[in-house]
């Protein structure tokens, strides 16, 4: 057994998964009557490809990854979850995580009755390598790491990631959620160099295509084998797989290019407010913002119909709030909101 299988929870490693009836015939036309389903067309009357196989092959080749490195899942969320179940075993495991990151980490945990152990990031919220090395025990099999990272903005430097991915004992799970909008890129394109890494992406935020719930996971075959095994056999659903496929002739760079132009504009009017104490530089979609009274200002915003989120309680972020970058004209109205909080005329 190599140092991969170890870590995987035994009862996983000797799973036999559901086959469908659909993975005995492959061919495309015949008479189905194999699946218990409606002949009377809807649209939707047959079940979809389990294996996503048209899908993964236009994804794979527009990320540039064999398809037997890509899992698709229920947006990353579901790929999350994957990692608990197919490496920890509940109430003996434990994972690591820096903190603050993306909070799911820790309710997938939580959930699958994993300790988490959470470490803080480092001054400018820098990563805390030997911290996050220290914390690994012998029940240790997960790392989570997020760059660009949620809610702090930034994104870690490659070589950091690249040191700790080598000597952390685990499988590290990189979240590159915000990638498309960071100048540091990804490192998907480098998985033969790091056996135990899993990169998460995203078609919920450059792609914009949230409400179609479409997750990817970047990883060896057979990682990505074990999460095929482990998932919802129909995990994505027909009218996703369609529509995903569609979107993705649609060119997303001149969105992706008005996002960080806005971002820098946004960051370059905020320290102009008496109210705004930092600015905290970003490589996502979105500015940590810290100000003098964060609930206050919150408030006021909401009153004034303007919803940012308030991490003011977050590990590292007092008195934070972190705000999305929007449309122009949705910018300009929320520079328009903080003016008249300034000004004194707060709504409430
Ligand atoms: N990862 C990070 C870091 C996120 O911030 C988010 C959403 N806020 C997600 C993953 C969730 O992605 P999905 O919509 O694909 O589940």
């Amino acid at each position: 057994m190599n140092k991969i299988e170890a870590l995987v929870r035994p009862n996983i490693r000797a799973l036999c998964p559901y086959s469908t009836a659909r993975d005995e015939y492959q061919g495309a036309l015949g008479i189905f009557l194999d699946a218990n389903e409606s002949p009377y067309p809807t649209g939707w009357n047959r079940y979809p490809d389990p294996h996503q196989k048209a899908l993964k092959a236009k994804l794979a080749a527009i990320k540039g990854v064999p398809a037997e490195c890509l899992f698709l899942g229920n947006g990353s969320d579901e790929a999350i979850d994957l990692m608990f179940r197919i490496f920890c075993t509940p109430g003996v495991d434990n994972a690591v995580a820096i903190d603050p990151s993306y909070g799911m980490y820790n309710v997938a945990a939580d959930i699958n009755d994993i300790e988490m152990r959470r470490i803080p990031l480092g001054a400018e919220f820098s990563l805390p390598a030997e911290e996050l090395l220290a914390a690994a025990d012998a029940h240790t099999k997960l790392l989570f790491l997020c760059s660009p990272n949620n809610p702090s903005g930034n994104a870690f430097p490659t070589e950091a990631l690249e040191s700790l991915i080598r000597r952390f004992p685990g499988i590290v799970v990189l979240d590159e959620a915000y990638a498309d909008f960071s100048a540091k890129g990804s490192l998907r394109g480098r998985l033969a160099e790091f056996p135990n890494l899993v990169i998460f992406q995203t078609l919920s935020k450059a792609y914009g295509l949230a409400g179609l719930r479409l997750g990817m996971a970047f990883a060896s075959p057979y990682i990505i084998r074990l999460m095929s095994m482990v998932k919802y056999p129909y995990n994505i659903n027909q009218s996703t797989q369609q529509l995903v496929s569609e979107a993705l002739d649609r060119p997303i760079d001149a969105q992706v290019a008005e996002i960080i132009a806005q971002r820098a504009r946004v960051a370059t009017a905020l320290p102009a407010f008496a109210f705004v104490r930092r600015v905290y530089p970003s490589d996502a979609n979105f500015l940590l913002v810290q100000v003098d009274d964060a609930d206050a200002l919150y408030a006021h915003l909401i009153a004034d119909g303007i919803i940012v989120r308030n991490r003011n309680r977050v590990t590292g972020c007092a008195g934070c709030l972190r705000i999305t970058i929007g449309l122009t004209s949705e910018n300009d109205r929320l520079l328009q909101s903080l003016q008249a909080y300034e000004k004194g005329d707060i709504h409430r």
